[in-house]
């Protein structure tokens, strides 16, 4: 039986631009990683600061509020706060009650950003609904601006789901409640995606979520969406929660998506620490992407988890020092150095999986358990090189870890081009 994904899903092709960067979604491009800001986008500065992070934590998308007029008119200058750092990530503005009117109003906030969320739960009442929506989608296609339509089940379309009720309460054999619920979340989708076609937006210019806060609901919602309709699908699991259990719920619902071919963006909706860091949500799509071998963002450090041979708690301070090393060197070696985000380092903790984990990555330590010499042999590309020992194995290590760097992927270069590690 084959490992791996199974094919992805066939979909279009969305592109989101700003200035000369473009990223595209769907058809055959990359998963792409999005965030969002949980700034006042009414504060550019605050706002820029925080998009900047996202940025070059690896978001290729970074999604804004924009709920006032305040809001957007700063979305201007955001922008260009943000062209003057150099950060060119295409904005996304998430509008929800009022999109209709702050679309209209501000017409620079619309050009400045690269795509719109629209929610079709929240344009209003029943009545305004579907003006509101049309108004802003005739403002998408007016600016060339590609539109996600988001459905989440904590804001559904209340009508529309009344009338699944209603149908529902009409079949032989009724539907339990959650199925009316799955339904009307994908039905409120695909319909007003065709809605926003009608209106005039290009079917390649539109993307589709339904977020569910439970993994198995999330499952069941985005494979009935993949089924029913090409368009492009972001997924990920809104509300996942706080620390642990939200990158476990999330990991869990997009594992099962990704592994069959579904899904064109994610995003990890985690709650942070009070105080804690935005770009963790970042981090952790990469390392769901990463580690199911979909795409290589920075070099992977792989560690036993330590046991009583552990001699000291070094080995697990070289570990979080080699990974947090790697991380920081990715801006500068990403474009130095074309392909290190696929190197493997491993960190061992004693002699019985040490040598032979380290020889199976592309660099690795083999660091002394309780009992053992003092000695950490050093392993490059399968072979046994040095060993290190004394106070400073660490700094000697990550020096070893720049020159393989410099070497193997540097070699791509031209001499002329190489930037030292
Ligand atoms: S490699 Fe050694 S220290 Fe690490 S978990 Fe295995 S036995 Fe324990």
């Amino acid at each position: 039986m084959p490992v791996g994904p199974l094919s992805r899903r066939v979909s279009r092709q969305v592109a989101v631009t700003w200035g000369k960067r473009t990223v595209l979604i769907g058809g055959d491009a990359p998963v792409v990683v999005q965030s969002m800001t949980n700034t006042d986008t009414a504060n550019p500065i605050a706002t820029a600061i925080q998009v900047k992070e996202l940025a070059q934590a690896g978001s290729e998308v970074v999604r804004v509020t924009v709920n006032t007029p305040e809001a957007a008119r700063e979305v201007v200058a955001l922008r260009e706060q943000l062209d003057r750092m150099g950060v060119d990530v295409p904005l996304v503005g998430d509008f929800h009650y009022n999109g209709h009117k702050l679309l209209t109003q501000y017409p620079d906030c619309a050009q400045a950003l690269s795509k719109y969320r629209i929610n079709p739960g929240n344009v209003g009442s029943a009545s305004k609904r579907d003006g509101n929506f049309a108004q802003m989608v005739e403002v998408a296609a007016r600016y060339g601006k590609p539109v996600r339509i988001g459905v989440n089940w904590g804001s559904l379309d209340q009508a529309l789901l009344a009338r699944l009720m209603d149908e529902n309460a009409a079949r032989a054999v009724p539907w339990d409640a959650m199925q009316v619920m799955r339904e009307a979340l994908v039905t409120s989708a695909i319909d007003s995606a065709k809605q926003a076609e009608a209106v005039g937006l290009p079917g390649n210019a539109i993307i589709l979520s339904a977020k569910v806060s439970n993994v198995q609901d999330v499952v069941a919602v985005y494979r009935d969406l993949a089924r029913r309709c090409d368009y492009p699908l972001h997924v990920g699991l809104t509300e996942a929660g706080m620390g642990s259990k939200g990158i476990v719920a999330s990991t869990a619902a997009l594992a099962v998506l990704l592994q069959e071919g579904i899904g064109d963006t994610i995003r990890v909706s985690l709650t942070p620490e009070p105080g804690g860091d935005r770009t963790r949500e970042v981090i952790v799509a990469q390392e769901i992407l990463q580690t199911m071998g979909l795409r290589a963002f920075t070099p992977m450090v792989i560690a036993c988890p330590g046991c009583g041979r552990t001699s000291s708690t070094f080995f697990q301070e070289l570990a979080d020092r080699i990974q947090t090393y790697l991380r920081t060197q990715m801006p500068v070696w990403r474009a130095a150095y074309p392909g290190v985000e696929s190197m493997q380092v491993a960190v061992m903790g004693c002699v019985v999986n040490g040598p032979g984990e380290s020889r199976h990555a592309d660099i690795g330590i083999s660091l002394p358990g309780a009992d053992e010499a003092p000695v950490a042999p050093v392993f490059v590309d399968g072979e046994r090189t040095v060993t290190l020992k004394g106070e400073h194995i660490a700094e000697e290590f990550q020096a070893i870890v720049d020159a393989y760097v410099v070497r193997r992927y540097g070699a791509q270069l031209k001499p002329a081009e190489r930037t030292p590690a």
